[in-house]
C-alpha cells in the first residue's frame, strides 16, 4: 500500500487554506462539513467562496508569508502560483504539519480521497493520487450501489452500541447480532425509509436478547473457483466476510484468502498430490470441533467443492454431528480453464457430451474406463492428470482414438500465470517435456481444442499462450 488510510477528526481544529479560488472552495466545503476552523490566506477571493463561507472562515486578504505556517492541524495549498504551493509544502513539511497541494501529489504529505458520503458512513477511495479519474469512476459505482439510508442505519447502530455492550459482553456475540441486523429485516426497514419502525424492531430485539446465545457455529463449505478472484460468487464473498476461522488448501490463492474477514484465523490444511498436510479425517474432525466452539467456519476449496473436492466427506461428519452447514458452489477448473483458454467444452459440430474424470494415480497406474473415454464426439476433461499424461495418451490411442486428436494442457488456469499448451495425443508429451509445466494443470481432449486458435481471448500477464500446433 502506497499510503496509509486514516480519517482525521477536524472538529474545531485550526486549518489553513492558502488560495481562495474554485479549487480551494471545494476543499473548504469538505473541511467545513467535517467541522474544521478554517483560515484562508489569499489576496483575492472568488465570488462563490465569498458568498458561501465569508461568515464561517477567517479571511486574511494578503499574500502568504513564511510565518503563516504555524499553529495549524492541517494545511491545504490551492493557489495558481506554483512557487507559492511549493513554499507552503516545504514549510509545512519542515514543521511536521500534514499538507496537501491540490493536484500535485509530489508536494503532498497527505492526499484527499474521492468519497462517498453517507455520514456517518464515509467511503474513501484512493488511487495513490495517480489515477483520479478511476477513483471517480469507482465512486460513481459505489454511489449507485449504496442506498442513502445506510447513514440512518449506521447512526442507529451507533446509538444502540452501549446498550448492546451491556447485554452482550462478548465481542463476538455483538458482532453476530449486528451481522443479523445489517443483513435482515431491520436493515430492509431502513432501506425502505421506515426508520421509526426499524428502530422499534431493533429495540425489541435488543430487549429480547439474553446473554445465553446459541453457542454452536456454522460451517460454510465454499467453492473458491479456479483462481481468478473475480470468479467468486457473491454468496461466497458474503460468507467469507463473516468467518471466524478459514480452513484453506493449496489451490486457494492469497488474493482470494485476502477477501476473507481480516480478523479471521487462517488454518492451512493444504494438500498436494500424495502429500496430505493434514489427513482428511483430521480436517473433517477439525470442522466439527471449531463449530462446536461456536465459531463460524469457512472451508475454502479450489473450484467447486463437490467436483473432485471431497466436499461430500467433510459434510457427512458435520451432518452426523448436527452442525449447521451451507455449501456454496464454485466454478470448477474444467469450466474456468476451458473458458479462459478459449476452448468450448461442447460444440454442436464437435462434441455432444463432456466427461470430467480424475487421472489420479492409483498404485502407479491410471485406472480409468478407457472404452468410455474413447467414445467419439465428446470432450474429456482430466483433473489431476499431469503425472499420468503419457499413459493417458497411449491408452486412448490403443482404444481407438486418433493419434491426431487435439489435446490441451492448461496450467494455473484463469490466473495471471495461466499457460496453455496444445498438441495431439502423439505429440503433446514431447512438446511439454522441457516446459516445466506446474500444477495445477488440467487436460482437455477433443476436437473442440482446435477451436482455441480462433477463440483464445485471455492474456495472462507476461505470458501469452504458448503456440504449439
Ligand atoms: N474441486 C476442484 C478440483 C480439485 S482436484 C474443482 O472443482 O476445480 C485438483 C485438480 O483440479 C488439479 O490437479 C487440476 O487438475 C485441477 N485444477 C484446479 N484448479 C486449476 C487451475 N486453476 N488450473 C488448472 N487446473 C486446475
Amino acid at each position: 500500500m502506497q499510503n496509509y488510510p486514516i480519517f482525521v477528526n477536524l472538529q474545531n481544529q485550526p486549518c489553513l487554506v492558502v488560495g481562495a479560488g474554485p479549487v480551494a472552495l471545494r476543499k473548504i466545503r469538505l473541511m467545513r462539513s467535517a467541522g474544521a476552523k478554517i483560515t484562508v490566506i489569499a489576496p483575492e477571493m472568488c465570488d462563490d467562496l465569498e458568498q458561501e463561507f465569508i461568515n464561517d472562515i477567517d479571511y486574511l486578504q494578503r499574500e502568504f508569508t513564511d510565518d503563516d505556517i504555524h499553529g495549524y492541524r492541517l494545511i491545504t495549498a490551492a493557489t495558481s502560483a506554483p512557487e507559492v504551493n511549493q513554499r507552503v509544502s516545504e514549510l509545512a513539511q519542515a514543521a511536521n504539519i500534514p499538507v496537501n497541494v491540490v493536484d500535485q501529489p509530489e508536494l503532498c504529505s497527505f492526499i484527499t480521497p474521492s468519497i462517498v458520503d453517507r455520514s456517518p458512513v464515509v467511503i474513501a477511495i484512493s488511487t495513490g493520487g495517480g489515477a483520479p479519474v478511476l477513483a471517480r469512476l469507482l465512486r460513481a459505482k459505489l454511489e449507485a450501489l449504496i442506498p442513502a439510508s445506510y447513514g440512518k442505519l449506521a447512526s442507529s447502530m451507533a446509538a444502540y452500541r452501549d446498550k448492546l455492550k451491556n447485554k452482550l459482553p462478548e465481542e463476538r456475540d455483538r458482532r453476530l447480532f449486528w451481522e443479523r441486523v445489517v443483513q435482515g429485516p431491520i436493515a430492509e426497514l431502513f432501506f425502505s425509509g421506515r426508520n421509526q419502525e426499524a428502530n422499534t424492531v431493533l429495540e425489541e430485539e435488543l430487549e429480547a436478547l439474553s446473554t445465553e446465545q446459541a453457542k454452536i457455529g456454522e460451517v460454510w463449505l465454499i467453492g473458491a473457483g479456479p483462481g481468478d478472484p473475480d470468479l467468486l460468487t457473491f454468496r461466497a464473498l458474503r460468507l467469507m466476510q463473516q468467518a471466524d476461522v478459514v480452513l484453506h488448501d493449496r489451490l486457494v490463492s492469497d488474493e482470494i484468502l485476502n477477501l476473507t474477514r481480516r480478523d479471521a484465523d487462517r488454518i492451512y490444511v493444504g494438500k498436494k498430490r500424495a502429500d496430505h498436510a493434514v489427513p482428511q479425517g483430521q480436517i473433517n474432525q477439525l470442522l466439527v470441533d471449531l463449530a462446536k466452539e461456536g465459531k463460524n467456519v469457512v472451508r475454502l476449496k479450489g473450484g467447486d467443492p463437490f467436483i473432485f473436492g471431497r466436499g461430500g466427506e467433510e459434510i457427512e461428519l458435520l451432518s452426523s454431528n448436527n452442525i449447521p452447514f451451507q455449501i456454496v458452489p464454485g466454478i470448477t477448473a474444467a469450466s474456468g480453464c476451458a473458458t479462459y483458454a478459449g476452448i468450448p467444452l461442447t460444440h454442436r459440430d464437435h462434441s455432444q457430451s463432456c466427461l470430467f474424470v480424475t487421472g489420479h494415480l492409483k498404485d502407479g497406474t491410471v485406472d480409468l474406463n478407457w472404452p468410455l473415454l474413447a467414445t467419439p464426439n465428446q470432450t474429456v476433461v482430466i483433473y489431476m492428470g499431469l503425472i499420468g499424461l503419457p499413459v493417458i495418451c497411449q491408452k486412448l490411442i490403443s482404444h481407438g482414438v486418433s493419434a491426431d486428436m487435439p489435446i490441451a494442457l492448461i496450467q494455473q488456469g484463469t490466473t495471471l500465470n495461466q499457460r496453455t499448451f496444445t498438441g495431439t495425443l502423439s505429440t503433446i508429451e514431447a512438446k511439454v517435456a522441457n516446459e516445466k509445466v506446474q500444477a495445477p494443470t488440467l487436460i482437455i481432449i477433443g476436437s473442440v481444442v482446435a477451436l482455441q486458435d480462433k477463440l483464445a481471448w485471455f492474456e495472462p500477464q507476461d505470458q501469452p499462450p504458448t503456440e504449439i500446433s
